[in-house]
Parts: structure tokens; sequence; C-alpha cells
């Protein structure tokens, strides 16, 4: 239904919510909080120094008015709470003293110093609350607060819509789960700890359910239509263009290698997923099955997710593969029109043998004469949704996807059940290992400091931040990307050129800062997670991320794998509120990614409920893999249950699977 349906909601905000991806009033109702704050009341007898309180209490005096300057002005008054007074005080809300009226019952957000007994107040709310009230707080972008989605939240819930349940009645039976709408309204509005938690937990079955529901429904086709002809490859060329590589493979590469060759030469289809480590080689094994494939008479495609990383990628594979005869082609958005066109007609007579580009290399108007092999870079940026796009290509083409999450093996074989895995866990020998350091937020000084000394050596800098937006009160202690630009800038006199990247911009403007950045005009760049994928910029040598504590391991391994790209020493500076974080301690002892992420794994607690979801690579509203291991684990056994039980029969025709189903065939 169309959010305009919902009182008071305008043309500007319905484009506001849009920009967060909701389009409808289902996916409002299914834009789901990312934490909530209980608010516990203290007894002002007995809290600590500093530490942060809520207090209820009744206003004993007329509040008092201080105004220092233009901007700075305090608001006083007397509190009488558990049978004790105190004085409390407000910065720069001097407009409240018309409502603080004496004998007014009020809830004072704030700490407590002791000595002075004065309430230094971040917030008065104008009405005693509740022990335990739950307060659901939204992602937002500016324009919109975090009281409007929860309003318009609100109406929506009043509106009684039905939304649908995905949970087969069995399952919802077997584990009395919560009814689709109850468990929509508990999320949003929670009564209780209890009853936020029975929401959270059929809502992530409910999501972890549709996507093994894919993944068993894309092995499914995946054996089915998996017969094409196989590939004849020549091995003493295979054999002469490896000796020519400018170095050995290491053992994991050729084992992948030897199992790609296997597939390709096979009757069989290969879906195969090659998964390693930033800078484990993944590669140059992708290029040698493009060159088996191309042995065997057949054209390959790469894509990779940004043109930046496409064409990284055309600059060195063409390098790999002089004097072999493999004609290479670049094709992006940015392509003139009439290279496009050029390149269009060579690939339908069979002039190039390899494409290179974006996701848009595949699309229909592309036409191969023979394609044989299609192969997706990154592909944890893709969704599960896209793994099916690939496979109505050309004449069957065989698909190998490259993935740089080191993810362990029983997570492997769950949400990626629908392929084969081929792991490279060593990288080759000889590399730099990244330095990483822990620092506390009062060590900025420190830090500063390295990072003038690593430019002034003619080294460039990363500055990583997890957040693009202000989210209004209760983050002011996490710096956001514009924030950490103006400190920097400042703090470097404005005699350093610094850029900014992150996700809100338009694809030209990050290409060009990125095109900045590696020229080195841009010598300290601020961004959000967004460098995460494959960037290459070698004289890049360190990097600074702050609110360190807030993203997971494998984030934080996966960030740091831009710098160490050659054989200067690179240092990777962690910031965060304690330097005695155990997590963080972790990417200090370690630079293994396998071992990195099953430490993460173990280390993630169970029922971790008001932490903020990181940010993992399978962009789950509520659901988090790593987090929910148990409960992915249940599903995996029972949508495979329900899967064998009801293909036969259609799923007794309930659209609501052929939806699911669906949803992946959309993108074909
Ligand atoms: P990723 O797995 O992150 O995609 P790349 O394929 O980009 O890693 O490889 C990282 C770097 O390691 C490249 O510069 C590549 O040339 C180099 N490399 C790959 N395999 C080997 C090897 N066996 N020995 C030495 N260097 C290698
Ligand atoms: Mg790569």
């Amino acid at each position: 239904m169309e959010l305009r349906k919902i009182k008071g909601l305008g043309e500007k905000n319905e484009q506001l919510l849009n920009s967060l991806n909701i389009n409808s009033i289902e996916d409002l109702l299914e834009y789901y909080p990312y934490r909530y704050i209980e608010y516990k009341i203290n007894d002002i007898n007995d809290v600590q120094e500093g530490q942060n309180i809520i207090v209820i209490g009744k206003i004993d005096s007329m509040p008092l008015v201080r105004r220092f300057k233009a901007r700075l002005n305090s608001l006083n008054f007397r509190l009488y709470t558990s049978g004790k007074i105190v004085n409390t005080i407000i910065y720069n809300r001097a407009f409240m003293q018309r409502n603080l009226t004496p004998g007014k019952e009020v809830t004072v957000i704030g700490k407590y110093d002791q000595k002075k007994n004065t309430i230094v107040a971040s917030n008065i709310l104008l009405s005693p609350i509740k022990e335990g009230t739950i307060e659901s707080k939204y992602h937002l972008t500016s324009g919109i607060t975090n009281k409007q989605i929860t309003k318009y939240i609100d109406e929506a819930l009043n509106m009684n819509i039905s939304v649908e349940d995905y949970v087969p009645s069995k399952y919802n039976e077997q584990y009395e789960f919560l009814a689709k709408n109850e468990a929509i309204n508990n999320i949003h509005k929670p009564l209780d700890i209890k009853s936020l938690k029975q929401a959270k937990l059929k809502l992530i079955y409910e999501e972890l359910f549709k996507f093994m529901f894919k993944i068993n429904y894309l092995k499914y086709v995946n054996t089915r239509e998996n017969i094409k002809d196989a590939k004849k490859v020549d091995i003493v060329d295979l054999q002469n263009f490896l000796g020519s590589l400018p170095f050995e493979l290491t053992a994991d590469q050729q084992k992948a290698v030897e199992n790609i060759h296997k597939d390709l030469t096979s009757t069989n289809r290969m879906n195969r997923l090659l998964c390693g480590d930033v800078g484990s080689g993944k590669t140059i094994v992708g290029v040698i099955a493009m060159y088996e494939s191309f042995l065997a008479g057949y054209q390959s495609a790469l894509m990779a997710p940004t043109e930046i990383l496409a064409t990284q990628h055309f600059k060195n594979i063409k390098n790999l593969l002089t004097n072999t005869g493999v004609k290479v082609a670049l094709l992006l958005g940015s392509t003139k029109k009439k290279e496009k066109e050029e390149i269009y007609e060579k690939l339908e007579n069979g002039e190039i043998d390899l494409l290179i580009g974006t996701h848009a290399i595949i699309s229909d108007k592309v036409k191969f004469k023979n394609l044989g092999l299609v192969i997706t870079d990154e592909q944890h940026r893709f969704g599960v949704n896209q793994r099916n796009s690939l496979r109505n290509k050309g004449n069957l083409p065989d698909i190998l996807y490259m993935s740089a999450t080191p993810i362990p093996r029983t997570y492997a074989l769950t949400i990626y059940g629908d392929m084969d895995i081929s792991l490279i866990k060593t990288k080759p020998a000889g590399r730099k290992e990244i330095k990483t350091i822990i620092k506390s937020d009062n060590d900025i000084k420190d830090i500063l400091y390295m990072m003038l000394e690593e430019i002034k050596n003619g080294h460039q800098v990363y500055a990583v931040t997890p957040l693009i937006e202000e989210d209004e009160e209760t983050e002011t202690n996490v710096m956001t990307v514009t924030n950490l630009k103006e400190k920097l800038e400042s703090a470097f006199n404005h005699k350093i050129e610094v850029g900014l990247l992150h996700g809100k911009l338009d694809k030209e403007e990050k290409e060009k800062v990125m095109e900045d950045f590696k020229e080195g005009k841009i010598k300290v760049l601020v961004s959000t997670t967004v460098i995460e994928v494959g960037v290459d910029v070698k004289n890049a040598t360190m990097m600074v991320i702050f609110n360190a504590e807030r993203f997971g391991l494998a984030t934080l391994h996966q960030l740091r794998g831009r710098i160490g790209r050659n054989s200067l020493d690179s240092t990777c500076v962690l910031v965060g509120p304690k330097t005695d974080n155990a997590r963080l301690k972790v990417l200090e002892e370690s630079n293994d990614g396998f071992y990195i992420t099953e430490k993460d794994f173990e280390m993630r607690r169970e029922g971790d409920l008001f932490g903020t979801k990181q940010s993992g690579d399978m962009s789950f509203k509520i659901a988090d893999i790593q987090r929910d291991f148990k409960i992915l684990m249940r599903v995996k056994a029972d949508s495979e249950e329900f899967f064998e039980e009801n293909i036969q029969n259609g799923f007794k025709n309930d659209e609501i699977y052929y939806k699911i189903i669906d949803e992946i065939k959309s993108l074909d």
C-alpha cells in the first residue's frame, strides 16, 4: 500500500522514506528498529559519581534562566527525588522554563555530581516515565527524525494491514511463534523485554527461512539444469601459461585451480565459490579459469561490483595475459557510445575473448558469441537474489564466484549451500603483516601525530568512521564523516587535503574522490565502510578507524586489507573508548581472516538484544547470521525438510512460496 495513505505523510517525507528504501507501508512495517533504549530509573541515594542516571522527581523551586553568551544559557532548579533535594542544571533549554512549574513531576536524565549535589541534565521529560519503558530507535536520514518515523509507524500499525507470514504453519505451531502481525507490532512497540524477545525470534526465523528457501531452490535448479558441454583444454598450453606466471601458486591456489579445471572439463556445469581472505590471490585463480575457457574456444566475462574495481582488474589482467592471444575488453557504464557499440559487435562475432566490467555486462543487450564462463568478483557484495541472474546467459556458462569473506566452514555450507566451495586459507609468502594498534579516544594527539608523520613521508591515510548522519541525541559520542573531516582539516591547519567518501554520494562524485585519492591529490580520505570493496591504492599505508568498537571484526579486517598493499610498512589504528577491548585485541594479534571470523563468531554474545546490528555481507533486516547461528542451523534443517516435502506437490499452490522464487527470478 502506498505510503501516502498514511495520515500526514506528504511528498517530501515520502521521498525521504524512499531514500531509506521504504517504498510502501509494508516496507515501513518491516523497517525494524536497530536498537532499543530501556529506561531504568535510579535512586539518587545510590548512584555513582559520574554515572549516567535517570531519576523521577518533583520540581521544588522556580526555575531560573541564566544567559552567558548569545548561544549559551542555563536553566537551574531544585529537584525533590527519593527524599532528597538536588540541584539540577540543563544547558540551552531556556525555552523549557515555562513548562517546569514547581510541583510538577518530571524525568531527569543526566549525570550526578556528588560534591556539588547537582545533576547536569542532558534531557528532561515533562512527565514521569515508567520503569522499563522501551524506546525504539530507527536508522535515519537527514530531514527525518526518530519521532517522525515512530509516528508514521504508529499510524501504519493502526491501519491493521495484514502482512504475509512466510513461516509454514507447521513450524509456527511447533515453536509456538507469535503471529506475524503481533510480532511486527511488538518489534516496534515492545511492552517489555519478554515480548520483544518473542517478536525478534519470530522475525529472525522468518527472514532466515525465506533466505534458506531461496538457497534450497537454487540448489534444486542447479542440480536439474546443469548438463553442459565439457570444455576441452590443451594441457600443454595450460602448463606453459602456468609456467609463465610471475610467481608460483600457493598450495591452496593450486588446489582451487585443480577443482576448477575438473569442473570446466566435466559435463556438469560449474557453480563454485572461491572463498579467500583479502590478498590471498583469488584473481590469478580466476584468470587461469578464464584462460582455460579461452583454450577451449569460449568467451568469458568478469564482473566487479564497481567501475573502479573493474578498471583495476582490466589493467592487471591485460598484463597477465600479454602474449597469450587473449583479447580483453573493458565495458563500463561510462564507456563512450561508439566504443560500446564496437565492443558489442566484437563480442557477437567472437573478436573479444574476455569482457571485464560491472554487472551491466551480462544485461540482455550484451550478446556473446559463445560465453563459456562467468566470474563475479566480491560476490559477498551481491545478494542471494543475484546469484540466479547468471544462470541463463549463453549456453549455460560455468560460474565462479569470488568472495573475500573468510567464513567458518559450517556457515559456508549453509549460506552457500547451493554451491561447491574452494577455500584459499594461506596467503602468498613474503607478505608484510599489517601492524595493528589499539588507541583510546584520549590519544587523539598521538593519532594525529602519527597521521602527519605518514603524510610527511609521502604516504596517504584512510580515516574511517561508521556514521554518515547524526543520529539524534543518543549518538553524540559517535563521529559522523563530515564531522571527522572538519576536525581533521582544522587539526592540520587546513594545509592537508582531506577528501570525503560515503555511500550517499552519487556515483560520479564517488569516482572523482577515489581518482583524486589514487593520484595522491587527496592525502587523507575520510570514509565510511564504502571503501571496503577491493580498492587498491598502494601508497596508502595507514588506516585509522574511529569508533572501531562498533564494527564487526570481519568488517574491520576487510577494511584494513586496503592497506599493506606493497612492501612498505603499514599501520592500522583502531580507536575506541577503551584500549583493553578483547574483541579488538584479536585484530592486534592476528592477520588471518579465517581465525578472526572464527573468534568473532565465538565472542558474539547470545541474545545481544540491544546491540547495534552489524552490517554483514548479507544485508538482512533483522537476522544476523553470526549472532543467530543456532536459529540459522534450525532453519536450515526445517527449510530443507519443508522444501523436500513440498516441491513435488508445488507447495500446495501456496502463492507465497512462488513469490519468494519470483524474487530470485525477477533479476534474470
Ligand atoms: P584478492 O584475493 O584479495 O583478490 P589478489 O588476487 O588481488 O587478492 O592478489 C593480491 C596480490 O597478491 C596481487 O598483487 C597478486 O599479484 C599477488 N599474488 C597472488 N598470488 C600470488 C602468489 N602465489 N605469490 C605471490 N604473489 C601473489
Ligand atoms: Mg580481489
